[in-house]
Formats: C-alpha cells, sequence, structure tokens
C-alpha cells in the first residue's frame, strides 16, 4: 500500500469531514461491491482500496496518523513508543476473493466492526454495534412503485419486476459465519445485494396510491428469521378518455345536434368497448347520463363504480346551401332559440 493516496482514492480533500468521507465511501462501495460487479477484478481491487481507506478515514487516532506519517501511519507506534508491537491490522485486501475460508492466514479480524461497518452499508437492521446479538435480525418490508395504465387497473394485470434487493447471503445462508470463521462473501454481515426477480399480480380495482402487499416477497430474513413483505405501491397514468374519481369514471360523449334535438342512439366509450346509449329527444348539452356497474371494479369487492357520460352537443359546420336555408326558416319560427 506504499504512496497510496487515502484521500485521492476516496476522491476527498485533505480536509474532508467525517460526513464527506462517510458518504464518498458509501457511494464508492456501492458501486465497486464485488456482488455488483462478479467476477470483475479490477472492481475487486478497488474494491478493497476504498475499503482500505475508508478504515483509516474514518477512525480518527489512524486518520491523525496517517496525516502526520503518510503511507507509514501504522508504524507510528514504533516512532512514537519505541520498542513497542505494531499493531495488528485488519483489512479486507486479506480475504481470499469469493473463498468461503482461505487466504485468512491467520490475519486477527474485528469482526464487530467490519459487521458495523456493512450493515450501515447497507442500511440494514443492524444499528448497534454489537452485531452478535442481532444474528437472527427481523426482516424488512420493501416497498416497489408500479405504474399501470387504467386498463390494467381495470382487468389487473400480472408484472414481472426486477429490482434490487438484500438476499440472504447463499456462503453462509446469511448466518455471517462459516464454522467458526467470519463468511468472507458477506463480510460476516449475512446479507448481500442481489436481484430479485418475480411476478406479481396486480388486482383489479387498484388506484393511485393503492399498496398491494405481497406476503413474504420482501427482504429475506437472516438468520431464521422469518421474510419480509413486498408492497407494490401503484399509480395510474392518466387516460386520453376517461377521468376517473374513486371507483366512478367520467367521459365527454360528443352529440350531433340534430340527435340531441330529435333524439336517438349513440355510441359511448367504456372500458370494455363501446356502449349503445338512447338519449330521449331535447338533451341538453352537459346532460349527464350514470351508467351503473360501468365504472371501475372495486378492490374490495364493493359493488363496481359507474360510468357519467356527459353530453357534448356538436354544432354543425360548414353548413351547405340547404342546410343553412332549413335554420334560417327554424330560426323565423323560434327567434329566441
Ligand atoms: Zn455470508
Amino acid at each position: 500500500m506504499a504512496g497510496k493516496d487515502y484521500y485521492s482514492l476516496l476522491g476527498l480533500k485533505r480536509d474532508a469531514t467525517e460526513q464527506q468521507i462517510k458518504s464518498a465511501y458509501r457511494k464508492l462501495a456501492r458501486k465497486h461491491h464485488p456482488d455488483v460487479n462478479p467476477g470483475d477484478k479490477s472492481a475487486e481491487a478497488k474494491f478493497k482500496e476504498i475499503n482500505e481507506a475508508h478504515e483509516v478515514l474514518s477512525d480518527k487516532e489512524k486518520r491523525k496518523k496517517y496525516d502526520q506519517f503518510g503511507d507509514q501511519w501504522q508504524h507510528a507506534d514504533q516512532f512514537t513508543r519505541a520498542g513497542g508491537q505494531p499493531r495488528q491490522q485488519t483489512s479486507y485486501r486479506d480475504f481470499a476473493p469469493g473463498g468461503a475460508q482461505g487466504g485468512t492466514q491467520g490475519v486477527r479480524f474485528e469482526e464487530g466492526d467490519l459487521e458495523s461497518l456493512f450493515g450501515n452499508l447497507f442500511g440494514g437492521a443492524r444499528t448497534g454495534t454489537s452485531s452478535r446479538q442481532t444474528r437472527q435480525r427481523q426482516a424488512r418490508d420493501i416497498e416497489q412503485p408500479v405504474e399501470v395504465t387504467l386498463e390494467e387497473a381495470y382487468q389487473g394485470a400480472n408484472r414481472l419486476l426486477n429490482f434490487e434487493s438484500q438476499e440472504a447471503c447463499p456462503s453462509c445462508s446469511g448466518t455471517g459465519r462459516i464454522q467458526k470463521m467470519m463468511c468472507s462473501a458477506c463480510r460476516g454481515s449475512g446479507a448481500v445485494a442481489g436481484m430479485k426477480q418475480i411476478e406479481v399480480k396486480i388486482p383489479a380495482g387498484v388506484n393511485n396510491g393503492s399498496r398491494v402487499r405481497i406476503a413474504g416477497k420482501g427482504e429475506p430474513g437472516f438468520g431464521g428469521g422469518n421474510s419480509g413483505d413486498l408492497y407494490l405501491v401503484i399509480s395510474v397514468k392518466p387516460h386520453h378518455l376517461f377521468e376517473r374519481k374513486d371507483d366512478d369514471l367520467y367521459v365527454d360523449v360528443p352529440v350531433p345536434l340534430t340527435l340531441a334535438v330529435l333524439g336517438g342512439e349513440v355510441q359511448v366509450p367504456t372500458l370494455k368497448g363501446k356502449l349503445a346509449l338512447k338519449i330521449p329527444s331535447e338533451t341538453q348539452n352537459g346532460k349527464v347520463f350514470r351508467l351503473a356497474g360501468q365504472g371501475m371494479p372495486n378492490l374490495r369487492g364493493s359493488p363496481q363504480g359507474a360510468l357519467l357520460a356527459k353530453v357534448k352537443v356538436v354544432l354543425p359546420t360548414k353548413l351547405s346551401h340547404e342546410e343553412k336555408k332549413l335554420f334560417e326558416q327554424l330560426s323565423h319560427l323560434r327567434p329566441m332559440s
């Protein structure tokens, strides 16, 4: 590690605050984590370097020594306390890549530190520093946003979801340990980041903000704990024809002037196709017809909503000579209308 500049490794200035160090480290650790870059040796090397840098810079004592002695900081004790034993160092570079137990070569690990570090890194439930007590941890629920069309909300839909999720480390089955040794694959945290793919069923009737619970599909329980749940948080895209209020749908129905005056049949769009609606003669502009049971299904099994069809009388344009004469006659008959 001679000549390495820990500050530049983390992209930091020498006067970086603790918070800046922490956030730079978290960002880089996520990016270069071996589980995110399987088989990528350069990412792995980078990951080890940034861990090393973080280990030193996040520790006030070590950072002070590093600032003073540079990459010889480890021997600071020897400089300052002549004849003292150099301290043993904890570092990820001593782990064999991917191997469960190889490469540990007698290095003493300060497991608590490592685990709390990774607990923090992944925002896990390991908030305490004594991870040994939280080996069986409570799995968390996961929320996933899902956008559906109004048609999908009407009929229900199946979705294949891909999302990033914590999962139990396959090497140690989420225990963080293999025999007495800390598991190197998850660095003792019991959890690794992974991609999850599951097919979910979105029930008919969902609305904006509906939360659909998929039991047991959240974060897995580690060390024998139960899995959390997955919640789909629904948003419904706006529709070009229909407006929705709770379970009711609203739609405008263009009606030609003559049809509105004389009465007849108009076609009303619904989410199941067109529906013929008889309107009486002298139907006024803006009149609303309520079509029961043609709205949205109810998520909780209540009766289906209604479709409210609003008449929009369309006045004729591009009148022929004859039509114009007829309107003139009409205007003489009914000068006030
Ligand atoms: Zn593991």
